[in-house]
């Protein structure tokens, strides 16, 4: 269990973060999301021990980041904005290198290093040279060495920025299959990224947290569209009149035919159905109107 209290940090007249608070759940992927300056980094940074809060505290399994550093680095791998790699070594030498960084036991080291390359597809890249890797094999052993000790915590910082489409597609796969074994908390401005990998978003903007969001619990909407194959009179008094409905705006469908928004507050869609019925009402369409991530995020980003 990740706990985050109320966490904030300055750079210098910089608020990079204030006081921000959440909660990971064992077996969770949570999208840590927002703008690029929102403070993601800096929230990084501070789970996983590299910086300082100025405020604050963060507990990763009932440990202080700050004051069991190295309790806490046993249980979580991390995948830094720029992983330090050493372009003269091969993948497997880095691979060695972070293994006796992490002091692992020399008993386990074939299995673990075993388990790592070929969880990231690396087993054909053993013996090249860091210097001849792409951006999206380096990203992949980045991920090896950040899963090499087993960690219970994936922790990753924009894991797939500087990627191109294919390889992105191949990281993310990669994380989801990594979630089987580990909870995983990583940074993405990219709304479509957190939403195709995430079970929950929490959104950053301005240093300030401003969401903590199930993404299923998002997807329910209880607005609905109403849209008719032509406008019979009373269409707007008589949605008006249904119990549970708060506004029916007149709209056009994007076909040209007439439509109605409507606000309501539970699932209004049975209701309005029976009415479509009563009055034999020639519909169209019907559907509950689904909240996306993005609208979500940018109804955020706008309001103060
Ligand atoms: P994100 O990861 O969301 O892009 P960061 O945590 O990197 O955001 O940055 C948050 C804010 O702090 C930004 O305004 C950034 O310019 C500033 N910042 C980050 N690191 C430093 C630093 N080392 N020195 C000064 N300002 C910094």
């Amino acid at each position: 269990m990740i706990h985050v209290q109320h966490i904030s940090k300055s750079y210098g007249d910089i608020a990079a973060l204030r006081g921000v608070s959440f909660h990971i759940q064992p077996g969770e992927i949570v999208g840590l999301l927002g703008p690029n300056g929102a403070g993601k980094s800096t929230a990084i940074k501070i789970i996983t021990g590299f910086l300082h809060p100025d405020e604050g505290a963060v507990e990763i399994d009932g440990h202080n980041v700050l004051t069991q550093l190295r309790a806490v680095q046993a249980k979580i791998g991390y995948l830094s904005e720029n992983t330090p790699l050493y372009p003269e070594l091969s993948v497997q030498g880095y691979l060695q290198l972070a293994a006796r960084l992490r002091s692992l036991p020399k008993a386990d080291l074939p299995r673990l290093l075993s388990a790592a390359v070929y969880g990231t597809g690396l087993q054909e890249y053993l013996t090249r040279p860091i210097a001849s890797l792409s951006k999206g094999l380096r990203q992949r052993l980045g991920l090896a060495q950040a899963i090499l000790h087993e960690p219970r915590f994936l922790i990753l910082d924009e894991p797939t920025v500087g990627l191109d489409p294919t390889q992105i597609v191949e990281i993310r796969a990669l994380i989801k299959s990594l979630a089987q074994q580990s909870t995983i908390l990583f940074s993405s401005h990219i709304l479509s990224e957190v939403e195709a990998i995430c079970d929950r978003v929490i959104i950053i903007i301005n240093g300030e947290l401003r969401a903590d969001q199930s993404l299923r619990a998002l997807g329910q909407s209880n607005d609905a569209t109403l849209v008719l194959q032509s406008e019979p009179e009373g269409v707007a008094e008589a949605l008006g009149s249904l119990a549970g409905i708060a506004q029916a705006q007149p709209a056009q469908s994007a076909d040209g035919y007439p439509a109605w928004r409507i606000s309501g507050s539970s699932d209004i869609t049975p209701a309005i159905f029976e009415l479509a019925r009563q009055h034999n009402w020639a519909l169209r369409e019907l559907r509950r109107d689904t909240v996306t991530l993005e609208s979500f995020f940018n109804q955020l980003a706008t309001t103060a």
